[in-house]
């Protein structure tokens, strides 16, 4: 029988769309069936397994599934030894401390004797200790944000992206403690077999990433402004240049990445690009 790829997914929760997502990007097209905790592909040899999102690191650590797509702020906080095969740019977010507005906080020392209400206490108590501190922690399943307002506890450590939540609780983010994104992560044992199709799939993630993070970008100019144009360009290799059918003029095409497209443009213009086209990348193969 081939060998497939089991890959748990959140079976609910702020991770599973964007992974689902990102499969489908890599061509794995999944079997209807989102109630199911088994779903397989008919284009991949792989098979979903949705889970809770906190149980997932023990699945993958005991090799009931072999890949996980995962916040790395979970894996820390499970404290299971897994294969971290690769960051996916989503989900971004900090583990911070914060403390109510107003607050006299003069630094970390605060928190010394006093009580702090999190979801994540494995990570919090890692962190307390490298600092020297010493507090109690109060582990709360979810809405941690209201800790301090009902008097449970003087301080939080909870995940924060906006700090919206934060805003709205009347509290002020203090201390970083962690940085995380969803990442790609897998048993540390392996077979032969199943590391061959995880480098496959490694294969087309990469490439779905490089396409998101780059814009394809085509713009006409006169010949004797080329030299200035390629100059700025901080392309691929070098760009490429065909004429146009009108004299003196050439197409010029490139590979940026996005957010440097900002910065260039107008010293595009101002060398004397015309017409510029910036085209999304389907599919970048690097
Ligand atoms: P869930 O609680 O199942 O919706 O998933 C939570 C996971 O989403 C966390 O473990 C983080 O990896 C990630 N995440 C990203 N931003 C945030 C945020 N602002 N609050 C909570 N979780 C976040």
């Amino acid at each position: 029988m081939q060998t497939k790829l089991r890959i748990a997914v959140q079976k609910s929760g702020r991770l599973q769309e964007e992974s689902l997502a990102l499969l489908r990007e890599c061509g794995i097209r999944l079997e209807e069936g989102r109630d199911q905790l088994k779903v397989a592909s008919r284009t991949f040899p792989l098979e979903v397994f949705y889970l809770r999102n906190s149980d997932i690191p023990q699945y993958v650590h005991d090799g009931i599934a072999d890949l996980a797509i995962l916040g790395e702020n979970t894996v820390i906080e499970k404290e299971k030894e897994l294969d971290l095969v690769m960051n996916l740019g989503f989900a971004r977010c900090r583990l911070s401390i914060a403390v109510p507005k107003g607050t006299e906080y003069p630094g970390l020392q605060w928190l010394n004797g006093k009580h702090i209400a999190t979801s994540y206490p494995n990570t919090l108590r890692g962190w307390l200790k490298q600092q020297n501190l010493s507090a109690e922690i109060h582990e709360i399943a979810g809405s941690v944000e209201i800790a301090p307002n009902i008097g449970l506890a003087n301080a939080i450590c909870d995940l924060v992206s906006s700090g919206n939540t934060l805003f709205m609780n009347g509290l002020e983010e203090k201390d970083v403690i962690l940085e995380s994104e969803a990442a790609l992560y897998a048993n540390k044992n392996l077979s032969p077999e199943a590391k061959t199709i995880l480098d496959q799939l490694v294969f087309r993630i990469k490439s779905v990433l490089a396409a998101k993070n780059n814009r394809y970008l085509l713009m006409n100019a006169p010949n004797e402004a080329l030299e200035a144009i390629i100059k700025i360009l901080p392309g691929m290799k070098s760009p490429t240049v065909v004429p146009l059918a009108e004299a003196g003029w050439s197409s010029v095409h490139t590979v940026i990445a996005e957010d440097r497209f900002w910065e260039i443009i107008h010293q595009l213009k101002a060398a004397g690009a015309q017409g510029i086209l910036i085209v999304p990348i389907q599919k970048m193969i690097v």
